[in-house]
């Protein structure tokens, strides 16, 4: 019989609440049994620590940790978790640096402990597909718009607009987690601009400009993204071929079409993926660490203009 993994939380914030406990209590490879919780959040029947170290030194049976705080306090919480024997599941993006993100692909090797590094958008049959139909393929036009409403995602969150943040790149690594893993060939960025507001440190929208090496000469591959959509949200991606197929995700990657024609439409199950995936890497005892969505949006910040807006407030 499979094995059940006693999994515990810490950060136990919006997707924590929306997601991780939900996928976690469905899931019969899972069994919730422990929380760390700052603000000290309790659930029904499980314990809740103050910090990681204080369930470590508990008797709460624990096989991994899914670790579920703001990007800039993974790295030492992996660490610590990794070095006490513990697997570990990160949110995306991985942690606030890249550096980080590589060290903690070597202290899961020394450890010999699973690391995975979840990106929930890549987890949708429709990106899978696209992934499919764009092998061997060569990219004629590439546009990532992701505009959504940061006060109905990140309500009242003060740390995205901290340094190490990612302002509205926390929403776009998602587009770009998406790229990483369906372009037939890896994917640089040529110039960016980060339209920041004037009383915060991260960007409230932006551009990016790409190149690729599975890309035509003179393709143009940009992105437009935009913290400050209300309405409907734009979650999309259209990709052109050289070959002239047209192909439309929409919905964050859920849905697909082709030449105008819908041929993947399934209903967003990012979180149930990622705990079945984890199951399976803790079976096989491997990690999965590939953080390139990380390494572009460093890049976009490394190579990228400020240009100052208007301030925002909540
Ligand atoms: P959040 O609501 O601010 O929750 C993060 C939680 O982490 C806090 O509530 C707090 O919980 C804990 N925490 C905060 N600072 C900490 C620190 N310095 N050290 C340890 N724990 C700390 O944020 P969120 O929206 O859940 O986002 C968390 C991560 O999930 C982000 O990286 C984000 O990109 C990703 N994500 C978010 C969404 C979304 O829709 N919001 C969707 C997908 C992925 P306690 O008080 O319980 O410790």
């Amino acid at each position: 019989m499979a094995k059940t993994y006693a999994i515990a939380i810490v950060g136990i914030g919006k997707i924590t609440e929306d997601q991780h406990l939900p996928c976690i209590a469905k899931n019969p490879r899972f069994k919730l049994t422990g929380l760390v919780s700052q603000r000290g959040v309790a659930r029904d029947g499980v314990p809740s620590f103050k910090t990681l170290g204080e369930l470590l030194n508990s008797s709460t049976t624990v096989d991994a940790v899914a670790i579920c705080t703001p990007p800039n306090a993974r790295h030492a919480i992996a660490v610590e978790a990794m070095d006490a024997g513990k697997d570990v599941l990160l949110e995306k993006p991985t942690t606030a640096t890249t550096l980080e993100t590589a060290d903690l692909v070597a202290h899961a090797a020394k450890t010999k402990r699973v690391a995975y590094a979840t990106w929930h958008s890549q987890h949708n049959a429709a990106v899978d597909e696209a992934k499919r139909l764009l092998q061997g393929q060569r990219l004629k036009r590439l546009h990532v718009e992701w505009k959504e409403d940061v006060k109905r995602w990140h309500p009242g969150q003060e740390w995205i607009w901290a340094p190490g943040g990612f302002g509205v790149f926390d929403p776009t690594i998602n587009a770009l987690s998406i790229l990483t893993k369906i372009l037939p060939g890896p994917l640089f960025v040529t110039s960016a601009e980060l339209i920041t507001p004037s009383n915060r440190e991260t960007p409230i929208a932006g551009k990016v400009s790409f190149r690729s090496p599975a890309a035509a000469s003179g393709a143009a591959l940009t992105a437009e993204v935009d913290w400050r959509q209300t309405g409907p949200q734009s979650w999309n991606i259209d990709i052109e071929t050289e070959s002239g197929q047209k192909l439309a995700l929409r919905e964050g990657g859920s849905k697909l079409s082709v030449d105008g024609k819908e041929t993947v439409a399934a209903p967003m199950e990012e979180y149930e993926r990622i705990y079945e995936h984890f199951a399976e890497l803790l079976d096989k005892g491997e990690s999965d660490m590939h953080y390139a969505p990380l390494q572009l949006v460093a890049d976009a910040f490394f190579v990228g203009k400020r240009v100052a807006t208007d301030a925002f407030h909540w």
